[in-house]
């Protein structure tokens, strides 16, 4: 079934324009494809298979292009669309209706956090070096920040370590689920500055400050462990990597030190609405599978869509969306007040979405039986995404956690909170 994505009346005329081309994108070029274009995905292609569907994305991509919809998050000068934030929220929910279908907008975690951040806190050449080759798509990145043995939702726990010797940086630690891991020719690496001495055994590597440092991965001592299991899949691009004596340019290191922490709340803050805007999009193709097959089922002599229970997973499901979107529409709205104003709300969406995208999915399947676990549609695939989704970018917890501390601190001011606001 296609999008039905017509315009919206309070968007302005250019959203609008860049939400009804994308949908056609989507429609025209994509859905009607996606057996074939993530058919590599099965790695039990043929060469000629996989020539076939390299050169397809290759054609999509190049539409995209033409059409002016390629890297929406980033700004013209760098080849991007220069979208302000709203915009780019409004047409994510419309591109991520067909799986996949990101990486042919030119917009894929990590390479797009990276980017920003590149954009952000890059030196000019550090964006030639690194910057341009991953719009170009002639480079790949990670970013490197969990590590195996510290909380990842704690991010101030890291301990790996770059210590200053003459020109160069000289990292050691160990990290995990470094996503495009395989890939990547590059990535940015989460680390603390400390001194020579707190290498010696007992010494502290917990309390320098934390900068992020660019790292080839084709550096010596930069060593790929293993691609992570998964889902039950053998092998994932979410990498486990050793940096072992990893020698670096000082050069390398993005922003000034001690500016880490603020540059890894940068990339996740505002991309936490993405990624919820993602969710919406894929939710809505979830509600048309859901909805489509009920209504072209007969279960007992009628249709599934004539029983209550189903019914009632089609209403349940349409709250569902409805509050999820327009919650996150509301945190995006917020961000153009700075991100410290939109930052509860962008926990409370971090929280909310991927669970009502869980349920709205897990119904979907219910609806479509045996069908819906199957690979021959995208349900299970988004249900274990929807599932991810709730410890990645911050788990649960520590998003309800700020929610409170922000309001307790509201009320401690003898302020109460203003919902309208
Ligand atoms: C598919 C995938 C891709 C990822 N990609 C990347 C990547 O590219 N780069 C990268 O650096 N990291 C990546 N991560 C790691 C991710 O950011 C971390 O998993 C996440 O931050 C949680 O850290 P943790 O796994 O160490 O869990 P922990 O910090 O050990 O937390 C475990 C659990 O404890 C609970 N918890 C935490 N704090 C509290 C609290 N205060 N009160 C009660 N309960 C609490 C939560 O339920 C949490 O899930 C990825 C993870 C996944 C699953």
């Amino acid at each position: 079934m296609a999008m039905n994505c017509k315009p919206v009346p309070t968007l302005d005329e250019r959203i609008n324009d860049i939400r009804g081309r994308t949908a056609e994108i989507i429609n025209n070029d994509i859905l009607p494809n996606e057996g074939t274009l993530w058919a590599a995905r099965r790695h039990d292609e043929t060469v000629s298979e996989r020539a076939e569907v390299l050169e397809l994305r290759a054609s999509i991509q190049q539409k995209v292009k033409q059409a002016g919809l390629w890297a929406p998050h980033l700004p013209q000068e760098y080849g991007g669309m220069g979208l302000d934030f709203l915009a780019h929220a409004y047409m994510n929910e419309v591109l991520s209706y067909a799986i996949g279908a990101a990486k042919l907008f030119g917009v894929v975690a990590p390479n797009s956090g990276n980017q920003k951040i590149l954009v952000k806190y890059g030196t000019e050449q550090q964006k030639q070096d690194w910057l341009l080759p991953t719009i170009e798509g002639t480079m790949e990145s990670g970013f490197s920040m969990t590590e195996p043995h510290n909380p990842g939702s704690d991010p101030r726990a890291i301990d790996t370590t770059a210590v200053l010797d003459g020109d160069h940086y000289v990292i050691n630690g160990h990290k995990w689920f470094t996503s495009n891991g395989i890939e990547a020719d590059f990535f940015i690496v989460m680390c603390r500055v400390v001194d020579k001495s707190a290498m010696e055994p007992g010494g502290d590597r917990k309390t320098g400050p934390m900068v992020q440092i660019i790292v080839p991965t084709a550096t010596k001592g930069v060593n790929i462990v293993r691609g992570i299991g998964v889902w039950g899949k053998r092998s994932t691009d979410h990498c486990e990597v050793k940096y072992e004596d990893v020698r670096v340019p000082v050069a390398n290191a993005l922003g000034r030190v001690g500016d880490g922490h603020q540059a890894a709340q940068d990339r996740l803050g505002a991309g936490r609405i993405y990624h919820c805007m993602n969710c919406i999009g894929q939710m809505w193709r979830a509600f048309d599978l859901m909805v489509q097959r009920a209504a072209t089922r007969q279960v007992h002599g009628g249709l599934l869509a004539d029983q209550q229970f189903t019914q009632g997973a089609i209403a349940d499901s349409y709250i569902d969306i409805q509050t999820a979107r327009l919650f996150t529409i509301h945190a995006a709205e917020k961000i153009d007040q700075g991100l410290s104003a939109a930052r509860t709300d962008i926990s409370a969406i971090k929280v909310y979405v991927p669970s009502a995208y869980t349920r709205v999915v897990d119904r979907a399947i219910q609806i479509w039986g045996a069908a819906g676990v199957s690979n021959d549609l995208p349900l299970f695939g988004m249900y274990q995404g929807a599932r991810t989704l709730r410890i990645a970018d911050g788990p649960d917890e520590v998003h309800k956690i700020l929610i409170a501390k922000n309001v307790l601190g509201r009320y401690a001011k003898g302020e109460g909170w203003d919902f309208g606001n």
